[in-house]
């Protein structure tokens, strides 16, 4: 479909070894690496365009200022967004939902009123609402999912009652690789006219997402996830939506004048970002997103299907192994457990032939407890891993087996 390994060659984290042995990474659902392209980038802009954004009048600022803004419109285009108005650079997905969560409660909602969520949520997406739940007395209601690791539709149709202020939940499970039904979803809330948030955090680096069609009001997502650098993530909202909830910090930037009697605010989207924005991290997410976009995400998402198929196949073989979340619709995502290993154990030996995976709870811990689990071994799969590495994988988990 691609060129596997001249894209690998992007990667040079990829080439290296850990004791003695390739690097087999499969922990791309916690962060993926860079391409050289982006981290180029970030070179680049500390060398040669670096000032302080927005309010200067020299050459080096407006230059800043420009990158800043055309990373802007770049999200812009590749979530198929309105306007740049729409796209808040944040930290990365949770403080994005602690914005959302904040801001919507103080503008939305008061004691009694009620916040859909599902048990496969991120921790990011719990406990925020949490935060104010005890604030201000709102409740959480929660969409199970049903043996397979999907949501249930039934019941979340039921769980909406006239207290409904929002919904909130992840396009993909970061445990199951479930792809939840989110468009479907949305216009169930909108038929009792609530509003709803999005967590693209495992979406936005495996399919194309398109926020007008899928008309979230919401969208949420992390640049270190989609092969851009930590500390930079997106909030998209709706213009309407995010005129109408008040700032999330004050500082800098989102003041349109200050006085000791009286502060107003400044326009969209730099109401929402106070302070001296990352603006050479978005100016390597933009980067991060044309890297992507130059591979093609139909082609991303169909190669890491395939991945995943063989991966599954592959594993479902070996004795004693449990897959987690075996949905119709899956993300590139391999949660399992092997006879009585416990998930640490075959994540440190694993690690010592050179095969990077994630073992624990994953931020998840209400999920872990409706499967009755503490946690999992999760193999979690980008467009520059290979069959060969799945092989590895395999090999590994039977010497781990057999070891036991
Ligand atoms: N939501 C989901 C579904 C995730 O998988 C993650 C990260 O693993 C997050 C939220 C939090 O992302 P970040 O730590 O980049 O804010």
């Amino acid at each position: 479909m691609f060129d596997v390994q001249a894209i690998r060659a992007d990667f040079p984290i990829l080439a290296h070894t850990v004791y003695d042995k390739p690097l087999v990474y499969l922990d791309n659902a916690a962060t993926t690496q860079k391409p050289r392209q982006v981290v180029e980038k970030i070179e680049s802009g500390y060398y040669n365009v670096n000032a302080n954004i927005h309010r200067g009048v020299h050459f080096l600022s407006l230059a800043a200022t420009e990158a800043h803004e055309e990373a802007r419109r770049t999200v812009r285009r590749f979530l198929n967004a309105r306007s740049s108005n729409e796209i808040v650079f944040t930290r990365g997905t949770t403080e994005a939902i602690n914005l959302i969560a904040s801001s919507f409660a103080d503008e939305c909602m008061s004691a009694g009123d009620e916040v859909i969520v599902s048990v496969m949520e991120h921790h990011s997406n719990i406990v925020p609402w949490q935060i104010e739940a005890a604030r201000r007395g709102i409740a959480l209601k929660v969409i199970p999912m049903d043996e397979r690791g999907e949501l249930r539709l039934d019941v979340y149709r039921s769980l909406f009652s006239e207290r409904t202020r929002l919904v909130a939940v992840a396009h993909v499970s970061n445990v199951l690789g479930t792809i939840n039904p989110v468009k479907e979803m949305i216009a169930i809330a909108h038929e009792h006219g609530v509003p709803v948030l999005i967590d693209g955090a495992q979406s936005v680096p495996h399919m194309k997402v398109d926020v007008q069609d899928l008309d979230a009001e919401f969208y949420v997502f992390s640049g270190h996830k989609v092969y851009g650098p930590t500390g930079i993530g997106v909030l998209y909202g709706k213009e309407e939506w995010l005129d109408r909830l008040p700032p999330y910090q004050g500082g800098g930037e989102m003041i349109a004048s200050v006085s000791f009697e009286k502060t107003t605010f400044n326009e969209l989207p730099f109401k929402f970002e106070a302070g001296t924005p990352d603006y050479i991290g978005s100016t390597a997410l933009a980067e991060a997103l044309r890297y992507v976009e130059s591979i093609g995400m139909e082609r991303i998402a169909a190669y890491e299907e395939e991945l995943l198929r063989y991966a599954t196949e592959r594993m479902s073989a070996i004795e004693g192994i449990r897959v987690f979340g075996q949905a119709e619709r899956k993300g590139a995502v391999l949660s399992f457990l092997v006879g009585n290993i416990h998930h640490y154990d075959m994540g440190m030996l694993l690690d010592r032939l050179g095969i990077a995976v994630r073992t624990g709870h994953h931020c998840a811990q209400p999920l872990m407890h409706a499967l009755g689990i503490e946690g999992t071994v999760r193999a979690s799969f980008s467009f520059y891993n290979t069959k060969e590495e799945i092989d590895a994988l395999v090999a590994g988990v039977e010497r781990v087996r057999k070891m036991f």
